[in-house]
């Protein structure tokens, strides 16, 4: 039913990039929902090139603004599922702003940003997600920024679906993003990434198989932690964080107009 678009794609031997698109293809797959009805929409960055490998309505915009864009076409056509991804610099850095205003506004976006703690395609400069300490172009003697927990500033700011899965996690990444889909307001799920030409390298990761190992070791489950709470200690923490629905911005500023229009 959905189409890959046969161009070659240019990701690096080993992204982690693919797996999150495909986690993200079979999500509305498994939704069923019409092709017609779906936008995706990106900024700028490796992560952003997922859409355009796609076969659907896709808006390819400037670095920072997909979720000002994607804004723009939930108003003009609230009916539409719209889905933005974003890198973790595109989305927390040059982004900043639109992220904490889209989800304080609860507008029914999905957004999924896949965060490889770099900036890859402009060369491997730190990120606002670059762990600390760690090494980077611009960080050649180590990172001296705290970095966001990306999943805290999203519910911190309104969001009221909030989960990460990884590259490796990819069922469970699928399935937070089909409940994002589902939740008729702002949802925000971080897919962990792997940059093995940038991040990789210069943190002395090695190669994607074992990026993948590490995330596999270290990362737990919140479910899991609810009966061992003593497993969380060092981990990432991935899961379903929030699901809170609240009144949808759309929703509510037809409202408003409905009332406005009959007085
Ligand atoms: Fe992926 Fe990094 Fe290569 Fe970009 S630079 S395509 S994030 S491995």
């Amino acid at each position: 039913y959905f189409r890959v678009n046969r161009l070659p794609h240019i990701w690096c031997p080993g992204c982690g990039h693919g797996t999150l698109m495909n986690t993200v293809v079979r999500a509305i797959d498994k939704l069923g929902l019409n092709k017609d009805e779906v936008v995706l929409v990106s900024g700028i960055g490796c992560s952003s090139r997922a859409p355009g490998y796609l076969d659907f309505n896709t808006l390819h915009t400037t670095h920072g603004r997909a979720l000002a864009f994607a804004t723009g076409i939930k108003h003009a056509n609230p009916k539409l599922h719209v889905i933005v991804i974003m890198g973790d610099g595109d989305s927390s850095a040059i982004g900043g702003n639109h992220l904490i205003h889209a989800a304080r506004r609860n507008i029914d976006i999905t957004t999924i940003v896949f965060n490889n703690n770099i900036y890859g395609m402009t060369g491997g400069q730190y990120s606002p997600t670059t762990p600390y300490g760690d090494f980077a172009t611009t960080a050649p003697f180590g990172n001296i920024d705290k970095p966001f927990d990306l999943c805290n500033l999203a519910q911190g700011a309104g969001a009221t679906y909030v989960g990460r899965g990884t590259a490796y996690h990819a069922p469970m990444m699928q399935k937070l993003i089909e409940n994002g889909l589902k939740n008729k307001g702002f949802s925000f799920i971080e897919g962990l990434s792997l940059c093995p030409t940038y991040y990789g390298r210069k943190n002395k990761k090695g190669n994607a198989v074992k990026m993948h190992t590490f995330l596999k070791d270290n990362c737990v489950d919140v479910k899991v932690l609810e009966k061992n709470p003593e497993k969380a200690e060092n981990k990432i923490l991935i899961g379903e964080f929030y699901n809170n629905p609240k009144p949808e911005y759309t929703e509510s500023y037809q409202v408003i107009i409905d009332k406005f229009q009959n007085k």
